[in-house]
């Protein structure tokens, strides 16, 4: 399986950033149900080449994001603005909280919604 980057899958981590970042860290393992993804953003990212599947059981998918996918989100994310604390986008520290995101900055406590990090990419 080749882990290059094709062109829809770069255009899509530029267009739809909000959606990649989601996404969990190349290396890892994961299902749907561990991330707040919909069955309709998996299926747009796998379609796309963000994603691979790399096992199946029964209807339960289990994923991986590609290297050169999670790279290329990661220079995108490098290039917004700055949080209302100051610091720089940001981790997925809870998904469980409602206040789910925190930024980059060390010894800092802000954590920020999804609605308020969305704002911040499409901002950029
Ligand atoms: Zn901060």
């Amino acid at each position: 399986m080749s882990e290059s980057m094709s062109n829809a899958c770069a255009q899509h981590i530029r267009m739809c950033l909000s959606e990649c970042v989601a996404v969990p860290p190349a290396g890892e393992s994961w299902q749907t149900s561990e991330t707040d993804l919909t069955g309709a953003d998996i299926n747009r990212l796998h379609a796309k080449g963000v994603i691979r599947v790399v096992e199946r059981d029964g209807d339960d998918r289990v994923w991986k994001t590609k290297q050169a996918a999670w790279d290329a989100i990661q220079e995108s994310r490098e290039s917004l603005g700055l949080l209302a604390c100051g610091h720089r986008p940001f981790s997925t520290v809870d998904l469980d909280s409602e206040r789910p995101y925190s930024c980059l900055g060390e010894d800092c406590d802000a954590r920020y919604s999804k609605a308020e990090i969305e704002a911040v990419i499409d901002g950029a």
